[in-house]
């Protein structure tokens, strides 16, 4: 099958075009060789897990970003389903407010990044302080066009000290989000995901393009490299954001620490 990481990845410095990518793609991957392997994705997701645990010396961040119902939520539910919880926090980023407003913009996130041993998860990041934030000008274009340079440098010192970064934009079309955004107002269960604001940022939908693709060409790094998952197919929305976390986690080549003293000299009585 495809190694779908290979495909997916932006190349630093790439210029992305995002109406080139067809967001309904599936690589070439059938739905039910694409469950297979998702399945077997969500075994190892939690060995792997269990390795940088032991280990204790490393972390992975997960950046999640996308377009207003491109399946943050649904992803984390589904992809991260088998990991223990214990190593694992979630963090959603919302409109800067109380002590976060008093801080540069970098302040909140850097204080969420996971400790050592630990995944951490990012529903939205400090990626919204170069989309929402230059969208709709909350600061002038000389404050966001500096921060590409600032969040490199930013993701460079995380990655010096341990953690692994992986960032990944859902796509999806315009199509496929009117379609959500129909459903939830039909399905009774679905109606309080449904929003005013979002139906708004939809008509903001060139800019936000606009945005993201100069996101991914200055900020897609060796360091921290962004993924472009089409994502209108769930199941391979999962499939590839599984297959991309498995195969950045076996890139640490994690191991178990060597233990302190020599265990063969231990005797229990
Ligand atoms: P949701 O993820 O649907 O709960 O919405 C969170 C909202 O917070 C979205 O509309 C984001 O664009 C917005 N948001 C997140 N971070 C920022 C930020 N740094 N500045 C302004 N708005 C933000
Ligand atoms: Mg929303």
């Amino acid at each position: 099958m495809k190694h779908l990481a290979h495909e997916l990845i932006v190349r630093p410095g790439k210029r992305v075009k995002l109406s080139a990518f067809n967001p309904g793609s599936t690589h070439g991957v059938s739905k039910a060789a694409g469950t297979e392997r998702l399945a077997k994705n969500l075994e190892r997701l939690p060995l792997l897990q269990y390795l940088l645990y032991a280990e204790a010396r490393r972390s992975l961040l997960v950046v999640l970003q996308g377009i207003d119902a491109g399946g943050k939520d649904g992803t984390i539910g589904h992809v991260m389903s088998g990991l223990n919880p214990q190593g694992v926090t979630v963090t959603s980023f919302k409109v800067p407010e109380g002590a976060e407003k008093r801080h540069d913009y970098l302040w909140r996130v850097h204080n969420a990044v996971p400790e050592w041993g630990k995944i951490g998860i990012f529903n939205r990041s400090h990626y919204e302080d170069v989309l929402v934030v230059r969208v709709h000008n909350l600061v002038p274009k000389p404050v966001w066009s500096r921060r590409y340079q600032q969040i490199n440098d930013f993701e460079r010192m995380l990655s010096d000290n341990g953690v692994r970064i992986v960032k990944f934009l859902l796509y999806i079309s315009k199509a496929e989000q009117a379609k959500r955004f129909k459903l939830r107002l039909q399905d009774k269960s679905k109606n309080w995901k449904f929003s005013d604001a979002d139906l708004k940022e939809r008509e903001y939908w060139r800019q936000y393009i606009d945005a993201y693709e100069e996101a991914l060409r200055k900020c897609s790094t060796e360091w921290a490299p962004w993924y472009v998952i089409p994502a209108n197919h769930k199941w391979f929305r999962n499939l590839a954001v599984s297959d991309i976390l498995v195969d950045e986690l076996e890139n640490m080549r994690l191991k178990y620490p060597k233990p302190a003293e020599d265990l063969s000299k231990i005797r229990i009585k």
